[in-house]
């Protein structure tokens, strides 16, 4: 029987830990299924880039690797914020599959509740390849170009998102007044 397995993230952005995963799934099963989560979300600090933009880079970064695509498919999965009902969201957004990749405790339950073979991807140097960092770099004017897989730069290159990082990260609030320290 043809085995086929779902990884899910955010991928704000995909970096290439993600396409080490990647690699790793597709080594042990036929097919995989990128799930994009929190997909309704953009332009916010954890979530700056559309389902849309995520996709694309994706793809583009698969491309690049000469994984064959068409074991690859890619799903956009909006939060539905109810966890006992997430895994029916999930999978009416999903083509089937009997496999689950994921490191998040939460999912790893949520999935083996539900009778999935979960399975725990193994972790790539995960003090650089790490989504959060990546933002962080991108506002600070730290490096993290080399952090993303180059079709991934290209697209960021291409919609600015450096401008964007900034822009979200700016507040028209006031600075508060520092507090009188109490003796
Ligand atoms: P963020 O800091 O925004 O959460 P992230 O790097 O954790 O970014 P996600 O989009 O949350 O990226 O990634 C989806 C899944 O990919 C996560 O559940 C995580 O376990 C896995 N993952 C993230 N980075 C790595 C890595 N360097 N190696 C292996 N797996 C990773
Ligand atoms: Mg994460």
């Amino acid at each position: 029987m043809l085995k086929r397995a779902i990884f899910i993230g955010r991928f704000q952005p995909p970096h290439k830990g993600h396409l080490e995963v990647f690699k790793k799934i597709l080594e042990e099963v036929d097919e995989l299924i990128i799930g994009i989560g929190s997909a309704q979300e953009s332009h916010t600090i954890e979530n700056p880039f559309t389902a849309g933009e995520r996709m694309l880079m994706l793809s583009k970064a698969l491309a690049e690797t000469g994984i064959d695509t068409s074991r690859v498919h890619i799903v956009p999965i909006p939060d539905v914020n109810n966890n006992s009902l997430w895994v029916s969201h999930v999978i009416s957004f999903s083509p089937p599959f009997s496999i689950v990749y994921s490191g998040n405790p939460l999912v790893q339950r949520l999935f083996k509740e539900a009778g999935f073979d979960v399975r725990a991807p193994p972790l790539y140097n995960r003090q650089e390849y790490h989504g959060t960092k990546i933002r962080k770099h991108m506002i600070e004017g730290k490096r993290w170009e080399h952090l993303v897989p180059k079709p991934v730069l290209k697209i960021m290159l291409e919609i600015d998102a450096v401008d964007r990082m900034r822009d979200l990260s700016k507040t028209d609030y006031l600075l508060k007044p520092k507090r009188k320290r109490q003796i």
